[in-house]
């Protein structure tokens, strides 16, 4: 068995003790990786899908790659809309990432598209996904990447979700293997199914945007992680889990950003 954890959203500053929504993201990042470190005794890899930065400069990147470097854990991140790519720490050096652990195997997809909110899966990844995925196809796959693939019943959200949904699951349809995808981007937990593939979001490591609200609002929830335990056979078992205590308070009545 595996143990994966997915953190997202941390929206880093380019100096730590600036704020983000009235929040120092840097404070509530350090804080779950703190109750990560605690709640579980083993962690294979820890992967961040996306909006790593919310200031894209390479002080703000190194910074992460510091503090994620000391853990000892293996880690690997993919962008989001507010990352700059010119300067984005790609594990592998290309937009796409294959990470092998033993019988799984987790592919990162950069779904950033530059200028703008919303998402897309390029020709050229569409293209080295499937090369991957007929390589792989004796692993089990886990998919991520930061955009959501369907829509999560919040129109101000639904308008930035990932643009190409079904150039994609064509293509991890046609592989049994495929497990699950993951994906940030939306700061909220969900489990939706696109037929047998399960799509799985997961808070922000900061602020938390309020389940089916139409125009922008926060939520009072407090930063989360999603902890997977990817087994041998191919199951998957999943949960959401959050800080217990906010050092800070959420302004609720912050209005967009
Ligand atoms: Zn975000």
């Amino acid at each position: 068995m595996k143990t994966i954890v997915q953190i997202s959203d941390t929206h880093l500053m380019d100096l730590p003790d600036k704020n983000f929504i009235e929040l120092n993201p840097e404070r509530t990042f350090h804080q779950i990786i703190d109750e990560i470190l605690s709640r579980h005794q083993h962690i294979d890899t820890i992967l961040h899908t996306g909006d790593v930065a919310q200031v894209p400069k390479p002080v703000t990147y190194q910074r992460y790659l510091n503090y994620m470097g000391s853990l000892n854990i293996p880690f690997y991140q993919t962008p989001g809309n507010h990352d700059d790519p010119s300067c984005f720490p790609y594990p592998q050096k290309s937009k796409l990432s294959v990470i092998s652990l033993d019988r799984w195997c987790v592919i990162l997809l950069d779904s950033a598209v530059v200028g703008k909110v919303d998402g897309l899966i390029d020709e050229e990844q569409l293209n080295h996904l499937e090369q991957a995925l007929k390589q792989h196809q004796d692993q089990h796959i886990l998919i991520g990447c930061h955009h959501h693939p369907l829509e999560m019943k919040s129109a101000w959200i639904d308008q930035h979700c990932l643009k190409n949904t079904d150039q994609l699951m064509n293509i991890l349809c046609k592989y049994p293997n495929v497990k699950a995808v993951i994906h940030g981007h939306v700061h909220q937990e969900a489990e939706i199914y696109f037929k047998h593939i399960p799509i799985f979001s997961v808070p922000s490591t900061c602020v938390q945007f309020k389940p089916l609200s139409q125009d922008f609002a926060l939520d009072e929830d407090t930063p989360g992680y999603r902890l997977l335990n990817l087994y041998d056979d191919g199951r998957l078992e999943t949960e959401i889990f959050r800080v217990e205590s906010m050092i800070e308070k959420i302004n609720l009545n912050i209005c967009g950003y």
